[in-house]
């Protein structure tokens, strides 16, 4: 079953932060929840998410994604959500397609890691919308990644709303054990220096994100969560505008930043 053409479908980058958002409403979660109800509703999502960084670029065909609950040392409850929605063969299939220059191998052991499942219980609490995840291939170069998102556009007219999920600074190593920490100084310049770039559509600055010295250094200590934006960026079409539907930081290391554009 071929994907139909559509009007243009909106690209969103989530800054997901902690899993346990899906189990805790929080500023962020409730700012999700919000824009999931002004989403058009797609005929799938393509999730890239930072916990599917692996060597090569794998897309996730199966009919029925499992719930990956791909983090240690939470309470039980986290364990215990699934996320139910169905799998998008067609989505796969039409992701390979149109990757021209990229060889996407079909994956069927994967499912839904939690940065795909964490938002998606806000933006899209049904889980009626068959949900789908392509990898981050960990051996490639940023400009790489930024490519490959300029090549998928053509899914945005095909029913496919693709959801970037990382974070702009994710500093591990760094972080509060208070949500509401205040933020450290590195983090908030490193994000409003993606978020000036963004707004220009500077998108040469983000990609060489190495020579935003010690800030970037910081903000992106290895580059698994910072990837998803590239793919949000090489997915914006000429002239669109990028509105900023949640910003803040979180354990005062993370940018919870999230933007959409179209
Ligand atoms: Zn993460």
């Amino acid at each position: 079953m071929a994907l139909p053409d559509t009007e243009k479908l909106p690209v969103l980058f989530i800054g997901h932060g902690s899993p346990l958002s899906a189990v805790q409403a929080d500023r962020f979660s409730d700012a999700w929840l919000k824009a999931g109800k002004s989403l058009p509703r797609p005929a799938a999502v393509l999730v890239i998410s930072a916990h599917w960084h692996v060597r090569g670029t794998f897309v996730h065909a199966g009919e029925r994604p499992k719930t990956l609950h791909d983090f240690e040392g939470f309470p039980q409850e986290l364990y215990d959500q699934v996320y139910p929605c169905p799998g998008s063969p067609a989505g796969a299939e039409a992701v390979v397609q149109t990757a021209k220059r990229v060889l996407v191998k079909v994956d069927r052991e994967w499912g839904l890691d939690h940065g795909a499942w964490v938002p998606a219980k806000r933006l899209f609490p049904k889980a009626d919308v068959p949900m789908f995840q392509l990898s981050l291939d960990a051996t490639k170069p940023a400009q790489f990644h930024y490519d490959l998102g300029r090549e998928l556009r053509p899914l945005r007219r095909k029913g496919v709303l693709i959801l970037a999920s990382g974070n702009i600074a994710h500093n591990l190593a760094l972080m509060d054990p208070m949500l509401d920490a205040n933020p450290l100084d590195w983090a908030v310049e490193f994000d409003a220096i993606v978020r000036r770039s963004v707004q220009k559509g500077d998108h040469a600055n983000l990609v060489a994100y190495g020579k935003l010295g010690d800030v970037a250094r910081l903000a992106v200590p290895e580059p698994s969560h910072y990837l998803p934006l590239l793919y949000a960026l090489g997915l914006r079409e000429e002239g669109e505008k990028p509105s900023f539907f949640a910003e803040g930081f979180a354990h005062a290391s993370l940018s919870m930043r999230c933007i959409r554009f179209g």
